[in-house]
C-alpha cells in the first residue's frame, strides 16, 4: 500500500455578496501530493495549480498566504480536469495523510459540486499526519502547524509553506521521521460520506479504545435513543458492562458515562454529536480504558453539571 500526502490551497469569496451567493465556499486552486511506497520511499510527486470557475478574485488573507495571484491561475487546467488526473495517478492501493483534518473534507465538496463520481460512498480511512506527530513526538493531543514540525524535527526549510507542493512535500517529511510502527495504528475516518445504514457503521478498535461513527438520525432525540449509540459493551472484548456513571451531558453535545467491564477494567465513554454535511445528526463515540482518577473526574464533571443547572432554575428570569 502507498502512501498519498495531499496539500490542497482553496481560494473563498473576496466579498460577502460573492459568499452569500455561493453553495461552495472554498474552491481548490492547488493540489500538490507525493506518493511514498510502503517503506515510506519517494516514489513520485503531483503538482498543479487550477482555473478557478467560482471565485475570481482573491481572497486578499489567502493570496498573501499562498503568494499566488489570480494570473498564474487563469492559464491553468480546471478543477474536473486536474482533480480528475490526480484521482488515476493516485492509483488502486494507497491511504491518503493530510496535515489536519479539512483536505479531504474540501476535496470531495468540490468534486460534489462538479458531479464527479465519488472516491467513495462511505467514511474515509486516513492519516493526520498533525495528529500522527502529536502522537509520535509530543503529548497527543497538541495541534501544531506544520512549520513547527518541520523546525522541531530540523528538517532543511528550503521552499516557503502554504504552497500545495511544499506542504505536502513538508509533510511527507514529517511522516518519514515517525519511527515507531505503533504511531501507525492511529487511523483517522473523514466523515464527509457517513455510513449509510446499520450495517455499514464503523467500529474500530485502536490499542486502549474502541470508536463507533454511526450513520445519521434526523435529530438529536433520534440518536441519543438508539440501541446502539447508547451501547457500552467493552469493545476490547466485546462483553457487556456494569454502568457506573449512567450517560449525561453539560452542553448537549457532548456525553459522558463511566462502565466497568470484568476484564478490562473501567472504561469511560464519551459520545459527540456532530452535524452531518447534510445538516442531520451522526454520532462519534468512544469507549476507553481509564484509571479510577478518571472516574473522579466525570464523576466532578456530572456534580458540577447539576449544581450549574440548579443555579440556572433559581435564578429569577427576566
Ligand atoms: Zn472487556
Amino acid at each position: 500500500m502507498n502512501y498519498i500526502v495531499l496539500d490542497l490551497e482553496w481560494n473563498q469569496a473576496a466579498d460577502l455578496q460573492t459568499k452569500l451567493e455561493q453553495e461552495l465556499a472554498f474552491e481548490i486552486i492547488e493540489i500538490g501530493a507525493v506518493k511514498l511506497d510502503r517503506d515510506r520511499r519517494k516514489l513520485d510527486m503531483f503538482h498543479e495549480l487550477i482555473r478557478p470557475q467560482i471565485f475570481h478574485k482573491m481572497n486578499q488573507v489567502t493570496g498573501e498566504l499562498i503568494h499566488l495571484n489570480m494570473e498564474q491561475l487563469e492559464d491553468s487546467r480546471t478543477f474536473v480536469e486536474v482533480a480528475d488526473d490526480f484521482i488515476k495517478w493516485c492509483g488502486e492501493d494507497y491511504i491518503f495523510c493530510t496535515w489536519g483534518n479539512l483536505d479531504l473534507l474540501e476535496l470531495q465538496r468540490n468534486m460534489d459540486y462538479y458531479n464527479m463520481t465519488h472516491m467513495s460512498e462511505t467514511p474515509i480511512r486516513y492519516y493526520d499526519v498533525q495528529k500522527l506527530f502529536s502522537i509520535a513526538f509530543e503529548d497527543r493531543k497538541s495541534r501544531r502547524t506544520l512549520e513547527y514540525a518541520v523546525d522541531f524535527l530540523r528538517l532543511e526549510k528550503d521552499t516557503a509553506f502554504h504552497r500545495a507542493d511544499a506542504d505536502a512535500r513538508y509533510a511527507a517529511e514529517v511522516l518519514v521521521r515517525i519511527e515507531d510502527p505503533k504511531v501507525f495504528h492511529n487511523y483517522s475516518y473523514d466523515t464527509y460520506r457517513l455510513p449509510k445504514n446499520r450495517a455499514e457503521e464503523l467500529h474500530v478498535l485502536f490499542d486502549d479504545y474502541g470508536k463507533y461513527i454511526s450513520r445519521a438520525f434526523p435529530d438529536k432525540i433520534a440518536a441519543m435513543e438508539d440501541r446502539e449509540v447508547r451501547s457500552t459493551k467493552c469493545p476490547l472484548c466485546g462483553e457487556s458492562t456494569r454502568r457506573r456513571v449512567a450517560w449525561f451531558t453539560n452542553n448537549g453535545r457532548h456525553y459522558y458515562s463511566v462502565v466497568y467491564c470484568n476484564e478490562h477494567g473501567l472504561l469511560k465513554g464519551k459520545i459527540r454529536l456532530r452535524k452531518s454535511a447534510d445538516n442531520r445528526i451522526y454520532v462519534v463515540k468512544t469507549l476507553k480504558q481509564i484509571g479510577p482518577e478518571v472516574l473522579q473526574d466525570i464523576l466532578m464533571k456530572r456534580k458540577h453539571g447539576r449544581e450549574m443547572r440548579r443555579e440556572r432554575r433559581h435564578k429569577p428570569s427576566l
